[in-house]
């Protein structure tokens, strides 16, 4: 009997698939920049007290071009949009969006003409994080959490496509 009798179909695509999530999920680099007081609380989730580099997810940077991941910590403003879509576009592929607390998920207590109600009428967000502001371990625990989401998708699909296509064979089933 040959090898590939032997071996289930797809095995060695998924043994490259983990190994690719293992790695992706492992080393976000998250844009430099911050909207409103959220922000506050997304650097401190990176100094020494909660000291996020214990996972290698403090690398923060100042190019986009350089980051997979943007921390939307903060109301949007109007004025700001168009510089968060651009930002998020010069991210390259694949890229992740958190939205950081209540104002940057829905407009918050700014519920008016000034601000954007919600980050994700600009860009696609994989991942909320409810709070006003949320505590860093909340930060801390929804990284984990889109960690879980990056480490399961498959190549070439995004994993927040993914989600929606597991919710939709839920629903369906
Ligand atoms: Fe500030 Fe609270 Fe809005 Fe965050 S959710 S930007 S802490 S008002």
């Amino acid at each position: 009997m040959g090898v590939e009798e032997k071996v289930p179909s797809g095995f060695l695509l998924t043994t490259v698939e983990g190994l690719f999530g293992w790695m992706r999920q492992a080393s976000f680099w998250p844009a430099t920049f911050g909207l409103a007081c959220c922000a506050i609380e997304m650097m401190t989730y990176g100094a020494p007290r909660y000291d996020s580099g214990r996972w290698g997810q403090e690398v923060f940077r100042a190019s986009p071009r350089q980051a997979d991941l943007m921390i939307v910590a903060g109301r949007v403003s109007q004025k700001m949009a168009p510089v968060v879509r651009q930002i998020y576009d010069q991210m390259p592929n694949p890229k992740f969006v958190l939205s950081m607390g209540v104002c940057a998920s829905t407009g918050g207590m700014f519920n008016n003409y000034a601000i954007v109600q919600g980050v994700d009428h600009i860009v696609p967000v994989d991942i909320y994080v409810p709070g006003c502001p949320p505590r860093p371990e909340m930060l801390i625990d929804a990284m984990f959490k889109l960690r879980e989401q990056v480490q399961q998708t498959r190549i070439g699909i995004h994993a927040r496509d993914q989600a929606i296509e597991r919710e939709q064979q839920a629903l369906a089933a």
